[in-house]
């Protein structure tokens, strides 16, 4: 038997490709199926954010006089709402498990101790083990952490109504796609970071992310010494190198600063500083027999990798071999556009940027000027695309597909032939083509 600890995206795609291939495998999950991606973090800011763009959507239309009205968002409507799309698509993921021949068991922490397992007081020794026990939030230790009216995305759900006046504690991509949720309802938003916003973001492509935040109160550099107020939140006292002490009131804190991997229950094998378990190329930990996928090895945090790693584990397992390439994996920040980045490219390369085209979801932000952008790296000694930036509607299955193609080796002449569908938000090609005739021209001189 095969026994997997977490039914996240790690968990989830190694029990039922273990599943496929015949053997059997028992799923442990302590809370939901899905685990962080559907009940907290992806699924979540999809179901904001889609509430978000509609909303700001329309009031662009009602600034042109194209609506005579603005639609305002029914916040406690909206979670609920949430909740009973996620348990649906929980029932679908439990039977889309089951229905492979994973058993799954809910409801207790399954404990991990060398390569034995014990769940309640039932003790197992597996063939092999799977740590796929995912992250938690990363609370900073800031006195007043804890009062009412502070939350992170386990606890977001508790939150009964918009608040007036929100910070937001943090500047990644999760800091700033809730910035702009929230912003976007109406709430009065400051986000504090600590270092600088967004820091993944080329510096041209973070400039139009930052056109989107525009309503936020970004204070960068920033300390949090202290939360202030009874049991509630009313303040957040921030400490920069402009303003030394400065209290910003608020009925609000979210607290955006990362993840930390989720590893209290598994003993006996080796981590590192954060509590991320060590691996090797394959998944395997320092127990043999036993390895870890997802989150819990510590950072990217994203789904893809933790399915794609959850795999690699299922596939050493069978006796196979799969690398992961980490080189070539897109990411995105999700505000009013999505925007979408795979590798900066090195200075050597040639770089070229063009706005955004119109199209589908941007014809009526170009009065705006907010249709986003397209940029890219190609390398002239090879003439292989080395990286690219997209922000537009459909920036993320861009970046997707482009990133696939990258680590396949592809050059800017493939794209010679590109056939497109008309009319789409892809400005990434058309830049492709005209890097291609550049070089090549540019060449021949
Ligand atoms: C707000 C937010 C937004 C995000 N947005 C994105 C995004 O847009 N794109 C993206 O790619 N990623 C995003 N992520 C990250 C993504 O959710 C994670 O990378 C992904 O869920 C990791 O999958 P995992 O299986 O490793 O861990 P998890 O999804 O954390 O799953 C681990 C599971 O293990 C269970 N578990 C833990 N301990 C035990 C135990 N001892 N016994 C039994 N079960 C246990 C947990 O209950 C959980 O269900 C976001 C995260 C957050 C918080």
């Amino acid at each position: 038997m095969i026994v997997v600890l977490g039914g996240g995206p790690a968990g989830r795609l190694a029990a039922m490709h273990l599943s496929h291939a015949g053997k059997h495998v028992l799923l442990v999950e302590r809370d939901a199926i899905g685990g962080t991606c559907l009940n907290f973090g992806c699924m979540v800011v999809c179901a904001l954010n889609d509430a978000a763009r509609s909303i700001s959507g329309a009031r662009e239309l009602y600034q042109l006089g194209v609506l005579d009205s603005c639609p305002v968002v029914k916040f406690p409507a909206l979670i609920r709402e949430m909740h009973n799309v996620q348990e649906t698509i929980r029932k679908v993921l439990d039977s889309e498990t089951r229905a492979t021949g994973v058993e799954i068991m809910y409801g207790t922490d399954a404990v991990l101790e060398g390569k034995t397992v014990r769940i309640g007081d039932e003790i197992i020794n597996p063939d092999s083990v799977i740590a796929a026990t995912g992250s938690v939030p990363a609370i900073p230790e800031i006195p007043g952490i804890h009062k009412q009216g502070i939350y992170n995305p386990h606890t977001l759900s508790g939150m009964k109504d918009l608040p007036k006046r929100i910070v937001i504690l943090g500047g990644g991509v999760m800091a700033a796609e809730f910035a702009y949720i929230f912003s976007s309802f109406g709430s009065e938003v400051h986000l504090i970071a600590r270092s600088g916003l967004l820091k993944l973001l080329d510096p041209k492509q973070l400039a139009v992310a930052r056109k989107e935040l525009k309503e936020v109160f970004i204070c960068e550099h920033t300390g949090v010494p202290e939360i202030l107020g009874e049991d509630r939140v009313t303040a957040v006292m921030t400490c920069g190198t402009t303003n030394p002490r400065e209290e910003v009131p608020c009925d609000a804190v979210f607290v955006a600063t990362g993840l930390r991997p989720r590893s209290e229950h598994l003993h006996g094998i080796e981590k590192g500083p954060s509590g991320e378990v060590l691996v090797g190329p394959y998944m395997e930990t320092s127990v043999k027999g036993v390895y870890a996928a997802g989150d819990v090895t510590g950072p990217p945090y994203l789904t893809p990798v933790a399915r794609h790693e959850g795999i690699v584990a299922a596939e050493h397992i069978l006796g196979r071999r799969r690398n992961i390439n980490y080189r070539y994996f897109p990411q995105s920040v999700n505000l009013a556009n999505e925007h979408a980045f795979c590798n900066p490219g090195g200075d050597e390369c040639v770089k070229m940027g063009v706005p955004g085209p119109a199209g589908p979801g941007t014809f009526w932000k170009v009065p705006f000027g907010t249709t986003g952008l397209a940029r890219v790296s190609i390398d002239p000694s090879d003439r292989s695309v080395a990286g690219l930036s997209a922000s537009g509607p459909g920036a993320g299955i861009i970046s997707s597909y482009i990133s696939f193609l990258m680590q396949k080796g592809i050059i800017a002449d493939d794209f010679d032939d590109f056939l497109e569908i008309h009319p789409e938000t892809d400005g990434v090609y058309g830049l492709i083509r005209y890097a291609s005739d550049y070089l090549k021209e540019h060449n021949q001189e």
